[in-house]
């Protein structure tokens, strides 16, 4: 099927064709070409990058905080105004159902604008006062500084709310940035550029290149030497790679990637809540978050008739079209990322699991029978080194294993090569105090899954990443200080 829809680049305030091929943008929901899109070759890369450069030393580099933040409620106001587009953008790239994508997702990202632009108005300097040995003293003031351009490499799952978790704060710091959406995703950062020139935002602040990783924008962008800072989402590889890259020329670098979480289940626990709150962890967004629950520990008494709870509402999940309020969840990526699912529900076979929900792909007729989707999947009896529990698989699916006490799950919980969250289902509030804190992981909810206040630091251990961005730690991310000694 072919599409009278391009997707261009966007370098300098402009839609730019790039010099590269053009690529398919698909819909995994029904496998529709929606969009062509044009692949931004090592030069167009870089005159994205000169761009940036150029508009740190013109109007852009010259604001303050306070007309950087009202430029930036700006844009969340044209974002909103433009709702539809973005949420049908968004859909069409990923087949994300309407209501999350709607009520969730994009007023989200918009809303992040709105956010930062509030925190870096109201975040002080640091000051101190030295005292000097001739008795006289010194005032240190501590200015934060853009660090420059700032390459944003985005990962495809939540397209447009981890772009703008990473532009919003990027800007009121008074950098320039240039994105590289994922190539799966490119619509709605695309669209953001046309926003940001209709909001006032000067030519060359907002960039975005489209490709790919390797041998495409991504690479181009990260190894460019222009570029100051990278802030990456994406899988743990990946963030190596590109970790490599920001070591040329020392650049400061943020990565979140990926995980392997688990939920623990205490026999105390509000059982409806937990089985209510690990099915959305385990397959909200089809699996594809970087918070998910793929493991899940159970405590032994109440093990089996929390397998049966949680097998029936993964069977009771509502898949098809994207457009009606009551779809839950939408395909997989891609018929690429299936393919690497549907690898993993074979090993999981293979290393002896019991299947008490899904396996397979499900059939749901025309046209999304041409589509990515997969059934959400619920598995038990597999070892702990079996690859499905040990690997983060990135799509609806969940092991189940019993445990007898804290001691075991947190050994459980922590003997992972990733440590981005963990979830706690208790009423035991010593326990809480005692076993939270003893996890290797950026993030524990209690009772809870998925509450992301944005003031809050973020971030993983080990294999999930470097550093924390959210609240002020974005600011100390996307800014250099400059301490100012002035004797008095
Ligand atoms: P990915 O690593 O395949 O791709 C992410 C981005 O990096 C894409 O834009 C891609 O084109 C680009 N890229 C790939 N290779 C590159 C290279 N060598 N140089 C520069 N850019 C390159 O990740 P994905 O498949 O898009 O996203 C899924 C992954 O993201 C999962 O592992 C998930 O856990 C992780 N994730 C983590 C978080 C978090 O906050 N920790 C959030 C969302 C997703």
């Amino acid at each position: 099927m072919t599409t009278n829809r391009r997707i261009l680049n966007f370098i300098d305030g402009h839609q730019v064709e790039g010099g590269g091929r053009w690529f398919e943008d698909i819909n995994p929901a029904d496998g529709e070409v929606v969009a062509e899109v044009s692949e931004a070759t090592a030069a167009d890369v870089d005159a994205a990058v000169r761009a940036a450069k150029r508009a740190l030393a013109g109007p852009w580099g010259k604001r303050g905080v306070e007309e950087r933040a009202a430029l930036l409620h700006k844009v969340a106001d044209g974002v909103m105004a433009r709702l539809d587009d973005f949420v049908a953008a968004e859909m069409a790239d990923t087949g994300k159902p309407l209501m999350p994508t709607r009520m969730g997702e994009i007023p989200r990202a918009a809303g992040q604008f709105r956010v930062f632009a509030e925190i870096g108005r109201v975040t002080p300097m640091e000051m101190f006062e030295s005292a000097m040995p001739d008795g006289r003293r010194a005032l240190n003031l501590v200015h934060r500084v853009p660090r420059g351009v700032v390459a944003a490499i985005c990962p495809w799952n939540l397209p447009f709310m981890l772009l703008t978790w990473k532009v919003a704060p990027a800007l009121i710091c008074g950098n320039t940035v240039v994105v590289k959406p994922s190539e799966e995703t490119p619509a709605t950062a695309a669209l953001l550029g046309e926003v940001m020139a209709a909001a006032g935002v000067p030519a060359g602040v907002y960039n975005v290149v489209h490709g790919f990783g390797p041998d495409s924008a991504g690479a181009f962008l990260t190894t460019h030497p222009g570029v100051d800072a990278i802030t990456f989402t994406g899988e743990t590889k990946t963030g190596e790679a590109i970790m490599r890259a920001a070591s040329v020329g020392t650049r400061g670098v943020s990565l979140e990637l990926g995980g392997k979480n688990a939920g623990v289940v205490f026999a105390d626990c509000d059982f409806a809540a937990a089985v209510a709150g690990e099915t959305r962890a385990a397959f909200h967004n089809c699996g594809q978050i970087c918070l998910g629950n793929e493991r899940l520990y159970v405590e032994r008494p109440i093990f089996e008739r929390f397998v049966a709870a949680l097998a029936e509402a993964a069977r009771g999940l509502r898949m098809g079209d994207p457009m009606d309020k009551a779809t839950q969840i939408g395909p997989l990526i891609s018929r690429q990322h299936r393919e690497k699912v549907l690898g993993y529900m074979e090993k999981a076979r293979a290393a002896g699991a019991e299947v008490h929900a899904g396996g397979g792909v499900p059939e749901l007729g025309d046209p999304y029978d041409r589509g990515a989707w997969i059934e959400p999947t619920v598995w038990t009896g597999m070892a702990e080194d079996a690859a499905p529990v040990r690997e983060e698989i990135f799509g609806p699916c969940v092991h189940v294993a019993p445990f007898d006490d804290e001691d075991e799950v947190r050994t459980l919980v922590n003997d992972s090569p990733y440590g981005l969250t963990a979830t706690l289902w208790t009423r035991d509030l010593d326990r809480v105090h005692r076993l939270a804190p003893a996890l290797e992981v950026g993030v524990v909810w209690v009772n809870e899954w998925m509450v992301r206040d944005l003031r809050t630091g973020f971030g993983g251990t080990k294999g999930s990443g470097i550093g924390r961005e959210g609240g002020a730690h974005s600011l100390h991310f996307y800014s250099e200080t400059r301490n100012v000694c002035i004797r008095t």
